[in-house]
């Protein structure tokens, strides 16, 4: 691994920079559904710039950037503080898993309007019984004599639903299969009435997220992705996208909350109290660990082509570093942190949810314990 930029990486970094500096996407406004519109106007200035699906070949509209190229963009965009595009499910998850499992005519149909933020992808895996154990689905997908398929269950937790217009649904197709057999991947309109879409309320007083109530939804044949009974291949590539993809950007969020910390701390005249220094010291070991595995996850990618399960282990680490450094704020910045409204505050409450979502660390532990160490499987 070599951890020094070539002059045309060190190019890439200085006109994305340039072009980062030039084109923010102005003050963020108020209100959930106005700052989801903010971010999707973003995401079209992004995909008017090129720099929208940047890892994206060019053949689907992307800017073909190298891994490196990419992970310098994540960086890029965390360290300018502008927000990430509104249908990064799509451009992270959904696109990436098409361009392995879709057929050409999927990739031609969906690829550009994610690019461009007109067609808002969700994921709807989770269930209230098929969290972790995500091969236990219930929602079942019945076929019809003409091909098509109906769909009826719950899903939940389903971020940003309310503004999709396509979901990554994964439902039962064969419930005589053996659990990870019987299901198929597809991709489901939301714009149907057959489908419910009822926000759940965050600690944060926010509604990301939903829940999914599915009554004889029609998805027609040809938005099965990946062949009928291969679901969970397909999923774990999406899985896969979703634990590593992030990496870089998260790692430079935490680094910037760090210094700013560490700014706080060195005006209060705090740097001189020797617990607050040692959880500094703590947190900054802890951001650069974070950097060096993402760039190792990065190795691996490059050398199998799809990210592997070691971006488990970047995902596992952000999180509760994140936790940590939320909750060591309130000791820096004082009770401003823990009142509602503030920044510090939602930092905090929102990062609880960190070691749940994509993932919860317990199950992330596992997959490290035996993918990445060869340890024996849990029983
Ligand atoms: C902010 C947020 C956004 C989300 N967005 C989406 C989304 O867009 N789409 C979507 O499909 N889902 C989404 N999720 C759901 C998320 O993927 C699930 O919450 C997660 O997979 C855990 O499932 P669960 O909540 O059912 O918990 P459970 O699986 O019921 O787990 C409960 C507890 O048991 C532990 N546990 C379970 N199994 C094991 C095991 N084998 N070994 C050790 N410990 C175990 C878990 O670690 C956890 O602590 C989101 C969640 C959050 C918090």
């Amino acid at each position: 691994m070599d951890l020094t930029f070539a002059p045309n990486e060190a190019q890439f970094r200085d006109e994305l920079r340039g072009w980062l500096a030039a084109n923010g996407p102005g003050p963020e406004p108020e209100g959930e559904d106005a700052q989801y519109a903010w971010r999707r106007d973003w995401q079209r200035k992004l995909h008017e710039g090129g720099w929208a699906g940047v890892h994206w070949p060019v053949e689907y509209g992307g800017r073909g950037a190298t891994l490196v190229e990419s992970a310098i963009f994540y960086e890029e965009l965390a360290r300018s503080g502008h927000p990430l595009p509104a249908n990064v499910l799509g451009l992270l998850l959904g696109g990436p898993t098409l361009m392995v499992w879709g057929t050409d005519e999927q990739k031609e149909r969906y690829l550009t309007p994610i690019l461009s933020a007109e067609e808002i992808w969700c994921q709807g895996f989770s269930e209230p019984d098929a969290g972790s154990d995500f091969a236990a689905v219930k929602t079942r997908a019945v076929e019809q004599p003409d091909g098509s398929f109906r769909v009826t269950g719950q899903k939940v937790w389903t971020s940003g639903a309310q503004y999709s217009k396509w979901c990554m649904l994964v439902a039962r197709t064969d419930s005589g299969a053996a659990k990870h057999k019987g299901l198929t991947y597809f991709l489901m309109d939301m714009g149907q009435p057959q489908v419910q879409v009822r926000p759940l309320v965050q600690i944060t007083g926010e509604s990301e997220f939903n829940e999914l109530f599915l009554e004889d939804a029609v998805i027609p044949a040809e938005n099965v992705v990946g062949g009928v009974g291969n679901g969970w291949k397909v999923a774990l590539t999406t899985l896969m996208n979703e634990r590593a993809g992030l990496a870089f950007g998260l790692q430079v969020r935490l680094r910037v909350m760090i210094d700013e910390l560490t700014q706080i701390a060195a005006e209060n005249g705090q740097l001189e109290d020797p617990r607050v220094a040692d959880q500094l010291g703590e947190l900054h070991l802890r951001c650069e660990i974070l950097r060096l595995t993402a760039y190792r996850g990065l190795t691996a990618t490059m050398k199998y082509g799809q990210p592997g399960p070691e971006g488990s282990l970047t995902k596992w680490m952000w999180s509760e570093t994140n936790q940590m450094l939320t909750q060591f704020a309130a000791d820096v910045v004082g009770p401003e942190a823990l009142t509602m409204g503030t920044k510090w505050s939602y930092e905090l409450l929102r990062a609880r949810g960190n070691t749940i979502e994509g993932g919860t660390t317990e199950i992330l532990k596992n997959i490290v314990a035996e993918r990445v160490l060869g340890l024996p499987k849990a029983k």
